[in-house]
């Protein structure tokens, strides 16, 4: 009986090898198409800013200059689109470099100061009110100080670039968590698109995301450093209404679970 409860075990262990294996070999498959969807997205986003910068550069060449209003818009749109190329190649080494991370810069943060001091810097840039609802208590939290500012900056940027009316935050603590709430009363986000939204490159409305320099990459970096703090970012939306963005870390950074 003794062989046999070996060899059954052997083969449970062969079985089980085999399945971890299978897993293995799957995962690395997902990441090789991400990689190279990744590339894909990556160069047809670069290729359209070329593409106009190229054709009006060649109306410029063959029509001269002497029109001196059709040369100011051209040389706007060259410029215009340069500026989003120079934004997005440093968005995407940005992005290359959050994702390669597997540590964090963690330390003693004041994230109730963090958002005061970001919310008053914010507000004279995008000249328009942000209002900050806080307790009395402070909220500090273990976290990389920089990467958690870098994300409420994108978060409310998306705010201000999509939305008029006043930006709302709220910084607060439950269960064992810090959260940072940002509400605009803006556009909104369809329902649809709501599970794509932290896609690299996805944008709702390509046109539109492109008139106020979006490259929709900042969600995809929000996400990444969210989870580098074993936290994560959600987003409630109405299309027409404004969207709520919460991001949400734990208040000790617990090192031992994870990558
Ligand atoms: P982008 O640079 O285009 O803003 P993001 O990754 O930050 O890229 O966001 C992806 C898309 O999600 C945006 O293009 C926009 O369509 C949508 N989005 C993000 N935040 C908001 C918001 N506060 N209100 C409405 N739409 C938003």
């Amino acid at each position: 009986p003794k062989t046999i409860f070996i060899q059954n075990r052997s083969k449970d262990e062969l079985y089980t090898l085999a399945n971890t294996f299978n897993r293995m070999i799957s995962r690395l498959q997902e990441n090789i198409n991400r990689q190279k969807q990744f590339a894909s997205d990556a160069s047809h986003e670069l290729k359209t800013p070329i593409t106009v910068i190229g054709s009006y550069a060649d109306l410029l060449l063959r029509r001269g200059v002497n029109n001196v209003k059709h040369s100011r818009d051209a040389i706007e749109a060259i410029h215009q689109e340069a500026m989003r190329m120079q934004k997005m190649t440093e968005t995407l080494l940005d992005l290359a470099s959050s994702e390669n991370e597997t540590s964090i810069d963690v330390g003693k943060v004041n994230l109730t100061q963090v958002c005061e001091n970001l919310v008053m810097q914010l507000q004279s840039v995008y000249k328009r009110e942000i209002l900050l609802h806080k307790e009395n208590k402070p909220v500090i939290v273990e976290a990389d100080e920089l990467k958690m500012k870098q994300v409420i900056i994108i978060v409310l940027d998306n705010a201000s670039k999509y939305s008029k009316s006043k930006i709302e935050v709220t910084v607060g603590e439950d269960e064992g968590d810090a959260f940072i709430r940002v509400k605009d009363s803006g556009v909104g986000i369809p329902e649809e698109d709501l599970d794509n939204i932290f896609e690299r490159f996805y944008r709702v409305d390509k046109a539109r995301s492109r008139e106020t320099g979006g490259t929709g990459l900042g969600l995809s970096i929000a996400k990444t450093i969210m989870k580098l703090h074993r936290g994560d970012i959600f987003i409630q939306s109405k299309e027409g209404k404004g969207t709520e963005v919460e991001l949400r870390i734990p208040v000790l950074f617990k090192k031992t679970e994870g990558a």
